[in-house]
């Protein structure tokens, strides 16, 4: 069986759900091996290895990660070339789809960037992505090189299938010409206690019908241990921060359940949130177009199903 690497996603130590979600896909398709950039291989094996990696390919240098994806790229790419894996799953976020798109010119290969679904075929490995921001699926099969492929959080369940998870240090050499850009100041995010907005099996998402007032959204969120969103309107009104926007200009998520809260269902707001699996609209008003999209929908005013909907979830 030829060996899936999966790039572990991780930050301030702690290895991120994508992970556990891409080497669920990568047993399907072969022997998952995971491959850690930076420090902290050793401390995140046995979770690598919980769901499934046997081996965990780590290289802990300032060379990685001390500047931007170009030498994460290089060593990648070297890796690749070396072992030959069957297949490189990596998560499909900005950073990630710079490293993919750079490992698949360094070696020749073919790239799919967000996938909600990988699975083996008779001719190769079958991918299905959403294009024009998730109006359409596709299924698309790499047909030169190692399919190189970049996954959407949420796009399988973490199954654990414990393996050796065994750390084999790596060292190779970064050339001068990729350390391009170096990372000069690190700010890390103030943490809200939520799940990762891109990473949340639930978001909750408020618009300009709370007015500003988010406290119901976010106390349905919490009920729910969800993320909190929000439309650019209520971005712009400055009710909510930016990195919470959802949709064309804002962040995609594909969560497994999508609340919008008085918002009014906007071409650009949908481009952020229609893959996800099951969406819920509470609108006041029964011909707002998110209801055109929604699987469920509730007309009446967000002030006061939002606070039921949270005792029901809080009883249950
Ligand atoms: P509105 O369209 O004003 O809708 C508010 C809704 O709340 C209405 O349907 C109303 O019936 C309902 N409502 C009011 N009060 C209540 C209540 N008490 N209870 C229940 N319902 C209530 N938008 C994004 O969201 N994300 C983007 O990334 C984005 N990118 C953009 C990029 C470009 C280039 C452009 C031009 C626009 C972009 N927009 C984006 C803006 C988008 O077009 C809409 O203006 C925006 O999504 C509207 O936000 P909204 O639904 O919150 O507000």
């Amino acid at each position: 069986m030829a060996e899936i690497f999966v790039l572990v996603d991780h930050a301030n130590g702690q290895v991120r759900k994508t992970t556990a979600e891409m080497l669920t896909i990568a047993a399907r398709l072969g022997e998952p091996s995971a491959v850690y950039l930076g420090p902290g291989a050793a401390e995140a094996a046995a979770t690598l290895g919980k769901f499934g990696a046997g081996r965990v390919y780590a290289m802990d240098s300032a060379d990685l990660t001390g500047y931007l994806v170009v030498p994460q790229a290089e060593f990648l790419a070297a890796l690749v070339g070396k072992l030959k894996p069957g297949a490189v799953l990596i998560p499909s976020n900005p950073a990630g789809k710079e490293i993919a798109a750079r490992v698949a010119v360094k070696t020749g290969s073919g790239l799919v960037t967000d996938a909600i679904d990988v699975q083996p075929g008779d001719g190769g490995i079958e991918t299905t992505k959403s294009v024009f921001a998730g109006s359409y699926t596709v299924k698309a099969k790499v047909t030169k090189g190692t399919p190189i492929i970049c996954v959407k959080p949420n796009s399988a369940a973490p199954q654990e299938k414990p393996a050796a998870g065994q750390v084999v240090p790596v060292n190779l050499t970064i050339s001068d010409a990729a350390k391009t850009a170096q990372i000069t100041e690190a700010k890390e995010k103030q943490a809200s206690g939520r799940p990762e907005l891109t990473e949340a099996a639930i978001v909750v998402s408020g618009g300009r019908g709370t007015g500003g007032d988010f406290s119901p959204v976010e106390t349905f969120a919490d009920s729910l241990g969800a993320a909190v969103g929000a439309s650019r309107a209520a971005v712009d009104a400055g009710w909510y921060p930016h990195t919470s926007q959802v949709g064309q200009t804002g962040k995609q998520v594909s969560p497994q359940l999508y609340v919008a809260c008085g918002i009014s269902g906007a071409i650009q707001h949908r481009a952020g949130m229609q893959t996800s699996k099951t969406i819920v609209a509470i609108n006041k008003d029964p011909e707002a177009p998110i209801f055109e999209l929604v699987d469920f929908g509730v007309v009446g005013d967000l002030f006061t199903v939002l606070p039921q909907a949270t005792e029901k979830v809080q009883a249950s």
